[in-house]
């Protein structure tokens, strides 16, 4: 075993999982929550945006989860190397409709992983040990993405070597999901809601998940464990009996509005 190889290696995928995590968080930080704030103010689904301590936080414990990921991730490439894996390199082995099947497969399979193994740490005996950590943020920001307790972070990068293990993937599916994960994830963080008026109530996009399903997730703990789509929450009862009222709440708001300066107008008379 060549330690410095590995660690050349080691040190090049946390900057590869770094990047990922702040080219996707800080783009839209930047976008939505200060370039784009004023005519998107209304949109924010509760309100109030959470203070800089937090997002601070956020940002720590996401740093935590990218060292997790970059140790998992060296695992992956040291087993790859050694021909463990199924990866191949070229496309026509498999031709390219498998590249899209095989990609459609990892996303309906992390969906599924997440909404099973999400539920699991919400029992009493795993929550305070492994999900709490990503749940002091009850009104997150994009920083969250990665706010994960050291064991949920284990947790959250085990399934793709489940998927890598079990499935011959190309180098493009592989990235293709790896942009598709960031980019849903930093979505159900956004903490304003972007999805267009009235999806929700069209059972023709109603599968897919809004900014608001996660992040009334974050407020309410109880309901929507779900991740790219709605139906593991629908089929096992868990979808939050207000969300459908929720989104369209928020996106009945009029720029003109001002949520913000309203609820901390309206404080001291409630
Ligand atoms: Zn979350
Ligand atoms: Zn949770």
């Amino acid at each position: 075993m060549d330690f410095e190889l590995i660690t050349t290696i080691w040190k090049r995928i946390v900057v590869v999982d770094f990047l990922r995590y702040f080219i996707f968080a800080s783009g839209s930080y930047l976008l939505i929550w200060v370039i784009l704030k004023k005519p998107l103010e209304h949109l924010i689904i509760q309100k109030k945006l959470p203070n800089l301590k937090r997002k601070l936080t956020e940002f720590a414990y996401s740093m935590s989860t990218v060292l997790v990921f970059s140790l998992i991730g060296t695992s992956i490439h040291y087993t790859k190397t050694h021909g463990g894996t199924q990866i191949y390199r070229d496309v026509a082995d498999y031709g390219w409709p498998w590249v899209f099947i095989s990609l459609a497969i990892m996303i309906l399979f992390h969906d599924a992983y997440f909404y099973w193994t999400h539920k699991w740490m919400h029992h009493k005996s795993v929550f305070k040990h492994v999900h709490k950590v990503h749940h002091q943020s009850t009104n997150p920001s994009p920083w969250a993405a990665y706010a994960f307790h050291p064991l949920e972070a284990v947790v959250q990068a085990a399934v793709f070597p489940i998927l890598i293990f079990s499935l011959p993937l190309h180098s493009i599916a592989i990235f293709s999901f790896l942009i598709y994960m960031i980019t849903r994830n930093v979505m159900g963080h956004l903490g304003f809601e972007l999805f267009p008026k009235n999806f929700v109530n069209s059972k023709w996009l109603n599968w897919h998940t809004t900014t608001t399903h996660h992040d009334m997730h974050h407020k309410h703990f109880n309901a929507n464990y779900g991740l790219y789509f709605s139906w593991w929450d629908r089929w096992m009862g868990t979808e939050h009996s207000a969300y459908q009222q929720t989104y369209n709440e928020v996106k009945s708001r009029e720029p003109q509005d001002k949520p913000v300066k309203k609820a901390m107008v309206s404080t001291p008379s409630a």
